[in-house]
C-alpha cells in the first residue's frame, strides 16, 4: 500500500521539519474543507489558529495542486457583511465506493466534499462470488470512466465488505452471507481496476461515515450499531479513532450474547444479538419478503396487529440489554443507530433510550445520547470512499 498521496512531495527521500509541518498544515486544511464544507480564508485563520499569510501560501498551494477549488465571491448565510470568496475541497477528485451485499452490488463515484456524483445498482439473485463481483465491479468502473470521460480525477476505490476484513491489506478473512473465505477482494480489484484499493468491515465504514458526516461528526467517543436483513455489526470510535483490534476485527457487536434460550447462530453460539433481533423475523407479520428501511418506518409508524407490535417490543427489549452492555464497555458520548435498527428505534424510542439513559452503571448522572443514523443509503458509499480520501488524498508522507 502507498502512504503519503497527494500532498506528498514530488521527490522521493528524508523530509525536512519545514516541508513536514508544511504538509501537516496543507491536511489540515484540506481535510477541514472536505469534511466541513466550504469556507472562507477568514474563518480557516480563525479555526487553524494559523496566520492570515501562511493561510494564503497553503490555500493557493491546494489550488495549485487541483485539490481545493476557489468559489468566489459568495453570500454566506447568516453572516453580515460583504459576500466572502469562498474555498472548496474540489469534488472532481474523487474515489469509487463499492458495496457487495447478498441481493446486489453497488458501485458509486463520490467526490470530495463528500457528495455522491454516481450510483449505480446491479442486482444479483444469489451473492455474487468474490470473482463474480470483480467482474461485475470492473464493468461498471468502465462505463463510469467512459461516461465521466476526464472531467474527473479518480484516487482509487474502497470497498465496505460485510464481514471480517484484515486492515493492512484489504484480504477478506469470513464474509459469511457472501459465502467468501480467504479472499484478495483489495489486491484482485486493484489488478482488476488499475487503481489503488483498499477495503475495510461495512460497519466500521459506516461508522467512520456517520462520525466524518452524519450523526456523529464533533463527537469523539461513538458506538454504531448497523441491522441489516442478514445480521448486525458494528463500530467503534474512542478519542475520534476507530477501534480496529488485533489485525481490524473488532467490533462484532452482532455476536453478543442476549438470550441464552434463542435461536443457534451461524457463528456456532445461542442467541446472539443478530438472530434475536432480526428483521426477517418481522417480515412475516407485515405479509413481506422484504422491505426497506423507509418503508419498514411508514408500516411500523402505523402498525396494529398485536401480534407485530409484541415482536417490536420483544426486538427493543433484547436491543436494549445489549446497549446498556455497549455504553458500559465503551462509555460513547453518543450511540447512532443504522438500518434496520435505526427503524426499530423510530419505533420503540421510550425502550431503547432508557438502555443508554438509565441502565447502564451511573445511571441518569451520565450524559450518553443515542442517535438514528443520518447517512441512510448514502453512507456505505460515503464511508467507503472516506477509506481512499483518508489514506491516499489527506495524509502527510512519513517524517522518515
Ligand atoms: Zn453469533
Amino acid at each position: 500500500m502507498t502512504t503519503g498521496g497527494l500532498l506528498s512531495p514530488k521527490v522521493a527521500g528524508a523530509l525536512s521539519s519545514n516541508d513536514f509541518m508544511r504538509q501537516r498544515n496543507l491536511s489540515a486544511v484540506l481535510t477541514m474543507l472536505h469534511h466541513d464544507g466550504p469556507r472562507s480564508r477568514s474563518e480557516i485563520v480563525r479555526s487553524t489558529g494559523l496566520t492570515r499569510s501562511t493561510i494564503a501560501v497553503l490555500t493557493t498551494e491546494l489550488i495549485e495542486l487541483g485539490l481545493v477549488q476557489d468559489l468566489g465571491a459568495q453570500v454566506v448565510p447568516g453572516q453580515v457583511g460583504r459576500p466572502s470568496t469562498l474555498l472548496e475541497a474540489d469534488p472532481h477528485v474523487a474515489a469509487i465506493a463499492i458495496h457487495p451485499e447478498t441481493d446486489a452490488i453497488t458501485v458509486g463515484l463520490v467526490g470530495l466534499g463528500g457528495e455522491v456524483i454516481r450510483r449505480v445498482r446491479y442486482d444479483t439473485s444469489t451473492p455474487a462470488s468474490a470473482r463474480e463481483t470483480v467482474r461485475i465491479v470492473r464493468s461498471i468502473v468502465d462505463g463510469i470512466r467512459a461516461d465521466l470521460d476526464d472531467s474527473y480525477r479518480i484516487v482509487g476505490a474502497g470497498v465496505a465488505v460485510p464481514g471480517l476484513v484484515r486492515v493492512s491489506d484489504g484480504r477478506v478473512l469470513l464474509a459469511p452471507h457472501l459465502g467468501w473465505k480467504n479472499e484478495p477482494i483489495a489486491a484482485t480489484l486493484s489488478r482488476a481496476l488499475g487503481m489503488f484499493v483498499v477495503a475495510g468491515n461495512d460497519a466500521s465504514i459506516g461508522a467512520t461515515g456517520e462520525f466524518v458526516f452524519g450523526a456523529g461528526k464533533g463527537v469523539q467517543n461513538l458506538v454504531y450499531v448497523n441491522g441489516t436483513a442478514r445480521g448486525i455489526g458494528g463500530g467503534i470510535i474512542i478519542g475520534g479513532t476507530l477501534l480496529n483490534g488485533t489485525e481490524g476485527y473488532a467490533g462484532e457487536l452482532g455476536h453478543t450474547l442476549v438470550n441464552s434460550r434463542g435461536s443457534r447462530c451461524y457463528c456456532g453460539r445461542i442467541g446472539c444479538l443478530e438472530t434475536e433481533v432480526n428483521l426477517d423475523r418481522l417480515l412475516p407479520f407485515l405479509g413481506r419478503t422484504f422491505i426497506d428501511e423507509d418503508e419498514l418506518d411508514i408500516a411500523l409508524g402505523v402498525a396494529r396487529d398485536p401480534a407485530l407490535l409484541r415482536e417490536v417490543a420483544r426486538q427493543a427489549e433484547l436491543l436494549s440489554e445489549a446497549l446498556t452492555n455497549f455504553v458500559n464497555l465503551f462509555s460513547p458520548e453518543m450511540v447512532v443507530l443504522a438500518g434496520y435498527l435505526g427503524a426499530l428505534y423510530s419505533a420503540a424510542r421510550e425502550r431503547l433510550a432508557e438502555a443508554v439513559h438509565v441502565q447502564p452503571l451511573g445511571g441518569n448522572a451520565r450524559s450518553v445520547r443515542l442517535e438514528r443514523a443520518k447517512l441512510r443509503s448514502r453512507l456505505m458509499l460515503v464511508g467507503g470512499a472516506e477509506l481512499v480520501f483518508a489514506s491516499q488524498v489527506l495524509p502527510v508522507a512519513p517524517s522518515q
